[in-house]
């Protein structure tokens, strides 16, 4: 004979256990957005050319960045990818950090930028960017710290990190990992203040190269912007999830 139905259990108040199951992934954590360059870096070359320390050499403190042949310029997408991110970052419950807060100024420059991310103690971050690459080549890149001394602390997670964002964002985008830079979409870099002054798990995406014809189609339009944030998001979420 079967056994009594339970007793309904709508009303009862949630248990402690149901309430933190419930909680949103990225509850209580912090993340760093840096959208590369700035929209009106090329109305400061003063400014933008002065000399940085980037850890291991002097770098200029940043650039305006690529375009594509039509004149979509890389700090716009890095902009409109980079509030997108934030914005889905936030619905997952996180507090989001920008290194930048309009696309209409100058700067800050890269080091800056690095110690924004470091001094907010943020539990992962991500450089966004579109790469001036060969016109004939293809596709996406994450590039990844090498150790230099400041950095030695956060070199295994951001090599975690790097390889989730680089299959989250091969899997969610249709964006191919790079045809003319890294393996198999992954890149290290010593030359770069924010690989080398990272004190915080890192990776800068080339989200695809903006000289080719085929990859500039998709990053100009909102859509692709909106999955490679959805992408992004992802990985930021996965990584942070195994790390607990
Ligand atoms: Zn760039």
């Amino acid at each position: 004979m079967l056994a009594p139905p339970p007793p309904l259990a709508q009303h009862r108040p949630a248990s402690p256990t149901a309430l933190i199951a419930r909680r949103l992934p990225l509850a209580g954590k912090v993340v760093g957005v840096d959208p590369g360059h700035n929209g009106r870096n090329w109305s400061d070359p003063s400014y933008i050319n002065r000399q940085i320390w980037n850890g291991r050499e002097l770098e200029n403190c940043n650039t305006t960045g690529t375009e594509t042949d039509g004149g979509y310029t890389e700090a716009l997408f890095n902009w409109n990818v980079g509030t997108d991110l934030a914005a889905d970052l936030r619905a997952e419950g996180a507090r989001v950090v920008l290194t930048r807060h309009n696309n209409d100024g100058v700067g800050p420059c890269v080091n800056t930028r690095a110690q924004i991310l470091n001094s907010a103690h943020v539990d992962v971050a991500v450089a966004i960017h579109a790469d001036g690459g060969p016109p004939s080549g293809r596709g996406f890149t994450v590039l990844e710290p090498v150790a230099d001394g400041i950095n030695n602390h956060v070199i295994t997670p951001s090599y975690l990190f790097a390889a989730t964002l680089r299959d989250d964002f091969r899997s969610d985008t249709g964006m191919p990992v790079s045809s003319y830079d890294g393996v198999d979409g992954l890149q290290p870099r010593d030359d770069l203040a924010g690989e080398n002054l990272t004190k915080v798990p890192y990776a800068l995406i080339e989200c695809g190269n903006m000289r080719n014809a085929t990859d500039a189609a998709l990053l100009v339009t909102a859509s692709f912007q909106k999955r490679a944030a959805l992408a992004i998001a992802q990985a930021i979420t996965t990584f942070l999830a195994r790390r607990g």
